[in-house]
């Protein structure tokens, strides 16, 4: 056992997660035995959920690291909240006291304490007992600089996201157009925003945040938090970019969606995934089934039932009650529809993946730069649309679907906006050739950023030595 343990508090959700266990076990890594992790997990509110972290846990906890998993007790949760954010908030908030009492009984040293972005509200434990606190932010660090500016920015709108006109500024980023605002901030639903400013001003309590991004693929956001430009007149926490943080699991026998893409030539398929809860109606299937048909090129896509009720998790589909009539039998041998879960990664890896049509989950966008695959961003929900935008006007590594537009409720995609977008993908325009280029450059980038020497190395190494015992502590 270590001399010391970092103590973590994730959040349920899978992007959440593993990616913060796998920062931990990077944390672990660098600290060379100078650090234990002990992880409290909180019981997830739903059952899906629960046994989706439990199922992690067992994993992670037969690893053979240094690593201890501390279930916190349940609490009850709260029954009148009008919006799910507002739902998390008090459901997290509600665990301060198991906390305090979960590290009390601690027989290591803390030598820091870690939080999910979203557990914020348990800052204040790790301030009451005097440790550095960090926060972990599995997102992007243009959404971080967002977040910061959320109070600045609400007392200057008029307007809410969703009805205003023309830009947004986003320190670092190019003028962001209204309709790309985070589906999370901009939502019809009360509350939401609200919370976010909540967290945004929560962050500058902590010693530091960790961020899964690295300088090289968001340097301008990065250098506008660290140069003050976010919150005026008081520096931002130090900001520790150690990304890309991409948990692999293992397997042993390749998937049938795999063993399928060994079939295809190479650089040919298109693969289109929307995260663990998208989920498209009838309709939009409809389209996206003609789309790829016209569009001639190969294909493999996941496509997810409705969630049952009480759930937010997708079903598996039922692909003859959901697909246009006949339309396996026209694509068979150039198109594979998958109606479950899907070895994402494993599929982004493979050499016959030439195009990615994604929700932009954050942890999906890192995965399809690790493999150097350009992207046809397909936002649906949180600050996906934001994720959107960068990927489009930023890095330049996406073909665009088509123009947003919040006064639409939906986002509703015709046939031929998918067909085009995929054509473009698929190198067959200039601009998808561009991105196809600068995809394969991200790469590399991402590559070298956690390699040793790279930014990202060095930024793990510069917080691990901070924190461990003896080093210089957090900066004041
Ligand atoms: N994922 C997967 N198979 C699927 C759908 C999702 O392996 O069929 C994985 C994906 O590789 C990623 C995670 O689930 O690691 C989704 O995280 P992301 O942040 O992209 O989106 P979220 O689901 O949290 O909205």
């Amino acid at each position: 056992m270590a001399a010391a343990t970092i103590v973590f508090l994730p959040c349920w959700g899978s992007g959440h997660f593993m990616s913060m266990i796998e920062a931990g076990k990077r944390m672990l890594a660098s600290s060379g035995g100078a650090l234990s992790l002990t992880v409290l997990v909180m019981q997830a509110p739903s059952a899906a959920k629960a046994s989706e972290v439990e199922d992690h846990v067992r994993r992670e906890a037969a690893s053979g690291l240094d690593i201890r998993f501390l279930r916190l007790p349940a609490i009850e949760p709260p029954t009148d909240c009008k919006a799910p954010e507002e739902f998390n908030f008090r459901y997290i908030q509600l665990h301060a006291p198991h906390v305090a009492e979960a590290i009390a009984g601690l027989a290591s040293p803390v030598a820091a304490i870690v939080v999910d972005l979203f557990c914020t509200p348990l800052l204040d434990v790790a301030r009451k007992l005097a440790v550095p606190r960090y926060v972990y932010f599995a997102s992007t660090g243009a959404f971080l600089a967002l977040m910061l500016c959320l109070p600045t920015l609400r007392e200057q709108l008029t307007v809410s996201f969703r009805e205003m006109e023309g830009t947004v500024h986003v320190p670092g980023l190019p003028p962001v157009p209204s309709s790309y605002m985070p589906a999370c901030l901009a939502s019809k639903k009360t509350n939401n925003i609200q919370c976010f400013e909540y967290y945004g001003r929560r962050f500058m309590d902590a010693s530091g945040i960790i961020v899964n991004s690295s300088v090289e693929l968001e340097r301008g956001v990065l250098t506008a938090i660290a140069d003050g430009r976010c919150v005026l007149g008081r520096p931002a926490p130090v900001v520790h970019a150690i990304g890309p943080v991409i948990w692999f699991g293992a397997r042993e026998e390749p998937h049938e969606c795999v063993q399928w893409l060994h079939s295809q030539p190479s650089a040919s398929v298109v693969f289109l995934c929307f995260g663990s809860i998208g989920f498209l109606d009838r309709a939009q299937v409809e389209e996206i089934a003609a789309g790829l048909e016209r569009s001639g090129h190969r294909f493999l896509w996941v496509l997810r039932g409705p969630p049952a009720a009480g759930s937010s998790y997708p079903t598996d589909a039922d692909l003859d009650a959901t697909l246009p009539s006949g339309f396996l039998k026209r694509t068979e041998g150039r198109g594979l529809v998958w109606p479950s879960w899907s070895p994402q990664k494993e599929v982004l890896a493979h050499p016959a993946v030439g195009g990615f049509v994604t929700h932009c989950g954050w942890n999906s966008v890192l995965e399809s730069l690790w493999f150097g695959v350009p992207m046809v961003p397909w936002p649906l929900y949180g600050e996906q649309h934001l994720n959107a935008f960068e990927l489009i006007a930023d890095m330049g590594v996406a073909v665009q679907l088509k123009k947003m537009d919040r006064s639409k409720e939906d986002f509703f995609v015709e046939a031929a906006e998918l067909e085009q977008a995929v054509r473009g993908l698929m190198g067959e325009t200039a601009k998808g050739s561009k991105a196809r280029e600068k995809a394969l450059e991200m790469k590399a980038t991402c590559r070298k950023a956690v390699a040793e020497g790279g930014s990202s190395y060095a930024a793990l190494r510069k917080l691990v030595l901070e924190i461990s015992p003896g080093g210089e502590g957090p900066s004041p």
